[in-house]
């Protein structure tokens, strides 16, 4: 699929397009501990969420960057970059998001947020409708089932200030004095929860 060639891992978000999803094994334990998951799942090449106590595996997914146009977190893993409501696809910047993904929602953890297929973003999926997509029309899911923490201590190797955008239903960062470019119009809106993004 003309991966990047620094892009060693399966990086195909769907799993119609790879069927064997594939679980990367990270720094699991320091990872629950400071995303504060409890017991992760232990996600096999084929496991649907299972929890498997005591299991220091965690599924997650890498390349997921913050885009230096719109500030949305979109998936890097292609040859192209999507659509980007500033114009063209988008443009990567900073740390290399590894996104859980498959796990257990918990009080500190919102699962629903996906992959959408038409702008590479990643959207909250938890709404009758599916927000604004960039490509036009609303955000459309594939893939895994990300579940993002929130509202816990920013410890190393992780980013706060990962927010909703209730206009596009877009994760974008709200670090900056000005919010980026929304796909329904000017900047991004904010509202909910606080997420904690952890990185390579
Ligand atoms: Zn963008
Ligand atoms: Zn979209
Ligand atoms: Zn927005």
């Amino acid at each position: 699929m003309g991966f990047p060639a620094t892009h060693d891992d399966d990086p195909a978000p769907d799993p119609r397009a790879r069927p064997g999803r594939r679980a990367v094994l990270t720094r699991a334990l320091g990872l629950t501990a400071v995303a504060g998951l409890g017991a992760v799942a232990a996600i096999g090449a084929t496991a649907g969420p299972a929890a498997a106590e005591g299991a220091s595996i965690l599924a997650s997914q890498a390349d997921w960057r913050f885009c230096t146009k719109c500030f949305g977190l979109f998936f890097r893993g292609y040859s192209t970059d999507g659509a980007c409501p500033a114009g063209s696809g988008h443009d990567a910047a900073g740390f290399d998001f590894n996104i859980p993904h498959d796990i257990p929602e918990t009080p500190t953890a919102q699962h629903k947020w996906r992959f959408c297929t038409k702008c590479f973003g990643m959207f909250f999926w938890g709404y009758a409708d599916n927000g604004r997509c960039p490509a036009g029309n609303a955000h459309a899911a594939a893939g895994y089932d990300f579940v993002l923490p929130h509202d816990i201590p920013e410890p190393p190797g992780s980013q706060r200030n990962w927010r909703f955008c209730p206009k596009c239903y877009g994760l974008y960062f709200y670090g900056y004095p000005t919010n980026g470019v929304c796909p329904a119009g000017s900047a991004h809106s904010v509202a909910g929860y606080d997420f904690v993004l952890p990185h390579l």
